[in-house]
């Protein structure tokens, strides 16, 4: 067996993208982080950049529909990347281009893929998509109260959707494009709803979010709103495959946030361990400092060879993986809370304010225990399915 494969950038490309990221998330993420986090505020010109510089709007969408053709891998280090710097920026970026891009690029036609990808993959649009309700998350399908009623060639959409990132680009205009999930006679069916769609409103821009501030989230208001037909994606009715399908890349991206959260986190409170003195010598040399650190290093390498183990065998178009990309995102979602945790703790006072970006990762890892499905989702998940096998997959 070769000894050179490399889980975590089996090849070239991997290399090149992970090198090229790491660059501009030094250059350009970095210096913008702290600030957009303070102002809750989501930076537009950035996320262009993300296209015109790094071309990864669409870095799981084939070359020949202009994406980058890249695999579940390259998702993964994008995620990671971005987020050892700024989680909230990279949220945006996972709800455009995971959510919405990934998403069309799989499941609609090929006519509508050329109305409704190109300007999504040169960031003219940012894009988003939205399943919860005000009175809908983890019952999502079974509660969901958005209709979509057909009425000639179109269907009107009734309803709003909840917490949607991306809804908004400020604290008053709408993002450009979202696939909306809505219950037609049929059952749930799926939808492209464009700004400027007669009907089809901003309600409002949420703040006050406790993390992942740089990433905005709005309630979008659907009143008679027509949509035309040729905005439907598959057949009425057939969502729920597609939709599974997509939450699988959404879960192991989010993943992978919760990865480059606690890969920077540790490496800050190991940097801080090795210069700060207290008592006449290094803390790293304190046991209890040592026990944070090695904890920490152990849970993120476990994590992480589970993310891109999960990764490697995750097929784009195809459902199949629903219980390992529950069991990444179960495990990395704490992980990365525990290491910030744990790096804010080693820091004492300089780990509870701002310059040293701990305390912003603790704040942004939490939403990864529930956004994208809570805690207590993925665990009822993994144990249905589970209960399922005779065996555990040898
Ligand atoms: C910042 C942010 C961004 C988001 N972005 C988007 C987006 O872009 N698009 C989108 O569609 N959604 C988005 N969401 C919504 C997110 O996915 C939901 O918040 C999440 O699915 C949980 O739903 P809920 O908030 O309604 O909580 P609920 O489902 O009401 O859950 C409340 C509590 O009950 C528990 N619970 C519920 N059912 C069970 C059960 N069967 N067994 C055990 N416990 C249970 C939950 O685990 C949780 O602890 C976002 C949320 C946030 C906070």
């Amino acid at each position: 067996m070769s000894t050179q494969f490399d889980l975590f950038t089996p090849t070239e490309e991997h290399r090149f993208l992970r090198d090229t990221l790491r660059r501009f998330v030094q250059d350009h993420v970095e210096p913008q982080a702290i600030e957009h986090d303070r102002l809750e505020k989501f930076n537009l010109a950035l996320y262009r950049r993300l296209a015109d510089e790094v071309g990864i709007l669409g870095v799981t969408v084939p070359e020949e529909m202009g994406g980058g053709g890249m695999d579940a891998t390259a998702a993964v280090i994008c995620h990671e990347e971005l987020s050892t710097s700024d989680p909230g920026f990279c949220l945006a970026y996972l709800a455009h281009a995971i959510l919405y891009v990934n998403n069309v690029a799989v499941n609609a036609s090929e006519s509508q893929r050329d109305r409704f990808l190109p300007r999504a993959l040169s960031g003219e649009w940012i894009g988003g998509m939205g399943m919860s309700e005000p009175g809908a998350g983890t019952d999502a399908v079974g509660a969901m109260s958005t209709t979509a009623t057909p009425e000639g060639d179109d269907f009107l959409l009734n309803g709003s959707k909840m917490w949607i990132t991306n809804g908004c680009i400020n604290d008053t205009e709408l993002g450009d494009v979202f696939l909306i999930y809505a219950k037609a006679p049929e059952g749930v069916s799926t939808f492209v709803v464009e700004k400027g769609m007669e009907g089809f409103a901003l309600g409002q821009r949420i703040k006050g979010k406790t993390g992942m501030r740089a990433s905005p989230t709005a309630e979008l208001v659907f009143t008679n709103c027509r949509v035309p037909r040729a905005n439907l994606i598959g057949e009425v009715g057939d969502s729920v495959t597609h939709m599974m399908r997509n939450l699988e890349l959404e879960r192991l991206t989010l993943a992978a946030m919760g990865l480059g959260i606690a890969r920077r986190s540790l490496e800050v409170m190991n940097a801080y361990a090795r210069e700060r003195i207290a008592f006449g010598q290094p803390i790293n040399r304190f046991g209890q400092i040592q026990t944070h650190i090695a904890q920490s290093y152990a849970e993120y390498m476990a994590a992480r060879s589970y993310v891109y183990n999960v990764a490697r065998n995750l097929n784009l178009n195809q459902p199949g993986n629903r219980m390992d990309t529950d069991g990444v995102k179960l495990i990395c979602a704490t992980t990365a809370k525990n290491v910030a945790d744990r790096a804010m703790q080693v820091l004492g006072g300089y780990g509870y304010v701002s310059e040293y970006h701990v305390e912003r990762l603790w704040r942004d890892a939490k939403l990864l225990e529930i956004g994208g499905g809570t805690l207590e989702a993925h665990q009822k998940n993994i144990a249905r399915d589970l209960s399922r096998l005779e065996h555990l997959p040898s």
